[in-house]
C-alpha cells in the first residue's frame, strides 16, 4: 500500500501544488446578456434564483443566443484555422462562485430541495473546488481573435480558461447511462420545449396512443376531480375521432382541434362530460370551435369544417345501469351528497373513491357497451365572427359591438336580458326574476 501510495505520487504529482503555479492564467472572456447565474451556492448549498420556468425557458433559448468570447490580443494568434471546426469545446471559469460554493461536497442537482442529495461530482453544479466550467458551443464566426458562439451556458465576464475542437469521434457513440434523476431532468427540460411547440403535444400523444386514463387524469386537471361523466365524455371523444379520420392511427395535425374551428364539437350537456369533451377534443367554449346545445344528453357531434358529414356518438340509455354494475356504492352515495346534500365528510370521500373508481372502471370498457355512433349531417355555423368593440357610454367598459343594446351601451347599463350557460343550461337572466 504504501509502496502504490509513493509511486502515485511520483508519476503524476498529483498532490504537487507547485504545477499550480504560476495559476490558471484566463486567455480571454465571455460577453453576452446573461447577468445572473441561476444557481448560487449559499449557506443551504445550491440555491435555484429563478422559476424553474424561467430555467428552462433559458435552456432552450440557450442554442439561439449568441455569445461573444473576446480572446486575449496575446493568444489571437491562437485561434489560426479555428474557423474551420463547427463546434468547439469552451472550457471557463465560474467566477462567481464564492469560497463556500468551493467547499460543497454534496448537493441538490440544480438546487432542487425535493431531489436527494448526490456528490458533487454527479453533478454539473457551478460550485465545485475549482469552478472550470465546459460546453461545447457552435462557432458562427471567427473576426480576428473574436468569436461569435451560440449553446454557451455561461454568465457575462465569465473568464475563459481554454477553448478545444469538439470531434464527435472523441466521445463516446454508444449508449450512456445516467442517473434516473439525471433522466428526469433532462425530460422536464425537453417537456418544456414540447410544449412550448405545441401546448397539445402531452394530449395528441395520449391520443395517438389511445391513452384513455392519461386523457382522464389530463381531463381532471381543469375538471377538478374524476367522475364517470368526464370518463364517458373522454370516451365519447376519443372514439368519435376514431371514427371521423376513419383511420387506426390519428393523424397529429387534425387529432384536435388547434383553436383555429377546423375541428367542432357540438355537445348537448353541460354536466361533467363536456369538460371530457373540451379536454380530449381541444374544442373549447374559448376558442369557438365548442358549440353547446342545450339538451341534457350525454352526446356530442364532431365534424370538420368543409365535410357536411360529422359522427354523433351518445351515452346508451342503460349507461348508468353500466356503472352502477361497475361501482354499486357510487349512485347511492351521489344521491346522499350531490342530490341531498345531506352528509358526512366521512360520505364526501366515500363519494369521491368511488367516483374515481367508477370513472377509471369505465373507460376499460367496450366502446359498444356504453355508446352508440352515426354518422350525421352536420351543419355547421360560419367561423367565428371579428367584431368591432365600442366602449360603453355609461360603465366605460369595452364591448362587442355587436352584444350592445340599440342605444350603444351595454346590455347590463341599459338593463336589458340577456342569456347565460349556468347549472341548469342556457337560460335569461330575467327567467329567475320573473
Ligand atoms: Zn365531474
Ligand atoms: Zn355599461
Amino acid at each position: 500500500m504504501e509502496k502504490n501510495k509513493e509511486t502515485a505520487g511520483k508519476n503524476i504529482g498529483s498532490r504537487d501544488e507547485t504545477i499550480f503555479s504560476p495559476r490558471i492564467r484566463p486567455i480571454g472572456v465571455i460577453k453576452n446578456e446573461i447577468e445572473e447565474p441561476f444557481l448560487v451556492a449559499g449557506n443551504e448549498g445550491l440555491d435555484m434564483q429563478k422559476s424553474m420556468e424561467k430555467v428552462r425557458e433559458e435552456v432552450r433559448e440557450l442554442d439561439q443566443r449568441i455569445s461573444t468570447i473576446i480572446v486575449d490580443a496575446d493568444w489571437g494568434d491562437a485561434l489560426k484555422g479555428i474557423e474551420a471546426y463547427s463546434h468547439l469545446l469552451v472550457l471557463y471559469w465560474a467566477h462567481k462562485v464564492n469560497e463556500q460554493g468551493r467547499a460543497l461536497k454534496r448537493v441538490h442537482p440544480m438546487g432542487r430541495k425535493e431531489i436527494p442529495e448526490v456528490g458533487l461530482f454527479c453533478t454539473c453544479s457551478p460550485a465545485r473546488p475549482n469552478p472550470v466550467l465546459a460546453c461545447v458551443v457552435r462557432l458562427h464566426e471567427r473576426k480576428g481573435n473574436i468569436l461569435k458562439v451560440s449553446g454557451l451556458d455561461a454568465i457575462d465576464g465569465s473568464p475563459v480558461v481554454d477553448i478545444k475542437p469538439y470531434v464527435n469521434s472523441w466521445y463516446p457513440r454508444e449508449a450512456v447511462s445516467m442517473p434516473e434523476w439525471m433522466r428526469r431532468l433532462m425530460e422536464e427540460v425537453d417537456q418544456y420545449d414540447r410544449l412550448k411547440q405545441n401546448p397539445r403535444a402531452d394530449f395528441i400523444e395520449a391520443i395517438e396512443r389511445r391513452d384513455l386514463a392519461r386523457c382522464l387524469i389530463k381531463t381532471a386537471e381543469i375538471h377538478g376531480h374524476y367522475c364517470p361523466g368526464s370518463a364517458l365524455g373522454v370516451m365519447a371523444s376519443m372514439h368519435g375521432l376514431s371514427l371521423l379520420y376513419g383511420l387506426n392511427r390519428f393523424d397529429a395535425a387534425v387529432t384536435s382541434s388547434d383553436g383555429l374551428e377546423n375541428l367542432m364539437a357540438i355537445v348537448e350537456i353541460n354536466a361533467c362530460f363536456a369538460d371530457g369533451v373540451q379536454a380530449v377534443s381541444g374544442c373549447t367554449l374559448g376558442n369557438n370551435a365548442l358549440i353547446y346545445r342545450d339538451l341534457g344528453k350525454h352526446a356530442v357531434t364532431l365534424a370538420i369544417r368543409g365535410n357536411d358529414m360529422g359522427v354523433r356518438v351518445c351515452a346508451r340509455p342503460d349507461f348508468r345501469e353500466t356503472i352502477g354494475r361497475l361501482v354499486p356504492a357510487f349512485y347511492p352515495l351521489m344521491e346522499k351528497v350531490i342530490k341531498n346534500r345531506v352528509h358526512t365528510k366521512e360520505d364526501e370521500k366515500r363519494f369521491k373513491d368511488t367516483a374515481r373508481e367508477a370513472a377509471f372502471a369505465l373507460i376499460k370498457q367496450d366502446f359498444e357497451n356504453v355508446f352508440s355512433a352515426e354518422r350525421v349531417r352536420v351543419d355547421l355555423p360560419g367561423y367565428a365572427p371579428i367584431v368591432d368593440s365600442i366602449i360603453c357610454q355609461n360603465c366605460g367598459e369595452q364591448l362587442m359591438a355587436t352584444k350592445a343594446a340599440l342605444n350603444g351601451i351595454c346590455l347590463t347599463c341599459a338593463e336589458k336580458p340577456y342569456f347565460q350557460v349556468e347549472g341548469r343550461g342556457i337560460v335569461s337572466n330575467t327567467r329567475r326574476q320573473a
